[in-house]
């Protein structure tokens, strides 16, 4: 049985917690046959190594600063491997590069291409425990890259996948993926298992376990993927594909509290303003999430949408050079949206008359509404945000 482990910032966070690893990783191998570990930077490293760059300047050669970047990795995989050969054990650290894991050039931003499995395996004959650096590899020139952000998530999966390994677990401070928020709800009960579909609009709507790339990945590949902490002995929860879940109707809420909504009145209602409008933004490189648009009288329409917060300003300033000084132009930031997530509405009715009746019993008005085949959607008053969560929480039935 090959099993990969991936250990985040924190679980490596000091040499305390670098030896806590160590020890996980000794009775894990009692249990598997052949271990390959992936490893973050120890957290803050990555910050503090950017912010070393920018002492010289604001735009860093990005060749640079992924030599410089992926230091942290190795760093803490190198940290791992002495740990454990102190215990006793036969452990290598080799770096993405060592690795085989190919790259395009787009540094500090790098994609996978493919893993060459061979040195891996190699040393996996050998009987050695292999620690890999997470979050790199190089590309055809030699020249070492980073994938991005929180990429050492995507660097498991992706050798979960060439070493087709019977398990993926990534390693945490959180015991897995919950209901809802636990901050805001109390009663949020941690998940057993969970679809590829829905962890992705969990992840997107805030509920930050894993990377996003990592579980399309994870979903693309069909790796089996555990979330667990690397604090306690819990299970984690599993992701898997649908097909392999009993289907709750829904299995969590979500709140995405970076949201602000525009609405353009009295538009012109005529073939080309849409596309206009929404052009316009996405040349600015706004992104666009929720769209509504009324049935138009009298000749004018409105259109309703919102952005990041974050973007507001651009997305207002954009709106009135295309539409003019005298256009009808609102704004909103004072909204958060509010999900329900589940891989059952697709083949239940009612999901969605339950959300908004529940809302309408708390006094709470809905000021829009989008729905995909597992997912719907609501724009509510920021001052509703925890009720709205609990009410729905609650709705469906998932404090029990
Ligand atoms: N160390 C990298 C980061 O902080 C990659 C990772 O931790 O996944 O983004
Ligand atoms: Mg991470």
């Amino acid at each position: 049985m090959i099993v990969v482990q991936k250990y985040g910032g924190t679980s490596v966070g000091n040499l305390e917690r670098i030896e806590n690893v160590a020890n996980r990783i000794i009775k894990s191998k009692q249990l598997y046959k052949d271990l390959v570990v992936i490893v973050s930077a120890m957290s803050g490293r990555t910050n503090e190594l950017i912010e070393r760059a920018q002492y010289y300047s604001d735009n860093p050669s990005k060749l640079e600063m992924d030599k410089l970047l992926n230091c942290g990795e190795k760093e803490s995989a190198a940290l791992l491997a002495i740990a454990l050969i102190s215990k006793g054990y036969d452990a290598v650290s080799l770096s993405g590069k060592d690795a085989l894991m190919l790259t395009s050039s787009d540094y500090t931003n790098a994609k996978i291409i493919s893993i060459d499995n061979s040195r891996v395996k190699q040393e996996l004959q050998k009987g050695k425990i292999v620690i890999i650096a997470g979050f790199q590899g190089a590309d055809e020139n030699g020249f070492e890259t980073t994938l991005g952000r929180g990429g050492s998530d995507l660097s498991a999966v992706a050798f979960a996948g060439a070493l087709n390994a019977d398990l993926c677990e990534i390693y945490t401070d959180v015991d897995g993926v919950y209901t809802t928020d636990p901050r805001i709800e109390p009663k949020a009960k941690k998940l057993d298992k969970i679809s590829y579909e829905e962890m992705l609009e969990l992840a997107s709507l805030g509920a930050k376990v894993l990377q996003n790339r990592s579980v399309e990945l994870a979903k693309k590949l069909n790796v089996k993927l555990v979330t667990r902490s690397s604090f306690n002995e819990n299970e984690g929860t599993i992701i898997t594909s649908e097909e392999k879940m009993e289907q709750a109707l829904v299995s969590g809420i979500a709140l995405d509290k970076n949201q602000a909504r525009i609405t353009l009145r009295q538009v012109e209602d005529k073939p080309g303003i849409a596309a206009k409008v929404f052009t316009t933004l996405a040349k600015n490189e706004i992104n666009v999430d929720m769209i509504i648009q009324n049935v138009g009288r009298d000749g004018t329409t409105n259109i309703g949408f919102t952005v990041p917060q974050s973007s507001l300003n651009q997305a207002l300033d954009a709106m009135r050079e295309l539409l003019g000084a005298n256009a009808l132009i609102e704004s909103d930031s004072e909204i958060v949206k509010v999900s329900v997530v589940g891989v059952g509405m697709k083949t239940h009715a009612g999901v969605a008359s339950s959300a908004f009746l529940a809302l309408a019993n708390e006094g709470i008005n809905i000021q829009m509404i989008s729905t995909s085949e597992i997912k719907i959607s609501l724009i509510v008053a920021s001052k509703y945000a925890e009720l709205a969560v609990r009410t729905l929480h609650k709705t469906y039935n998932l404090d029990k």
